[in-house]
């Protein structure tokens, strides 16, 4: 039974065995273009009810990482439609972070 819900980016550079040694039966995975917690996505909140529901699961992850394609093209924009429309879901997430991170500068000033 899967003790942990590991929600990650589809690179294939940030496996999830890779990154913690896992083994396999023992993290249940969910991976999508720039690791991102979408709401109405089905399929990622039905991982999310069976984390919170079954008492196997111990730890929910969500593990993004440095050089990430999906995010860059949020940053930098990109054309083609699916993919378009799958990153602007985290548009406001990297204006939160713009201003948190605009505050930290301002607070260490
Ligand atoms: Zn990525």
């Amino acid at each position: 039974m899967p003790k942990v819900l590991w929600i990650g980016c589809s690179d294939s550079r940030v496996s999830e065995h890779q990154l913690t040694g896992s083994k396999p039966g023992t993290t249940f995975v969910h991976r999508n273009v720039a690791n991102i917690v979408a709401f109405k996505d089905a399929n990622v909140s039905t991982l999310l009810e069976y984390g919170v529901e079954y008492p196997g699961i111990e730890d929910i992850i969500v593990c993004g990482h440095t050089r990430c394609g999906g995010i860059t093209a949020i940053v930098d924009g990109v054309r083609e439609h699916y993919i378009a429309d799958w990153l602007c879901i985290a548009t406001g997430a990297e204006q939160a972070a713009d201003r948190i991170t605009k505050e930290r500068k301002l607070n260490r000033e």
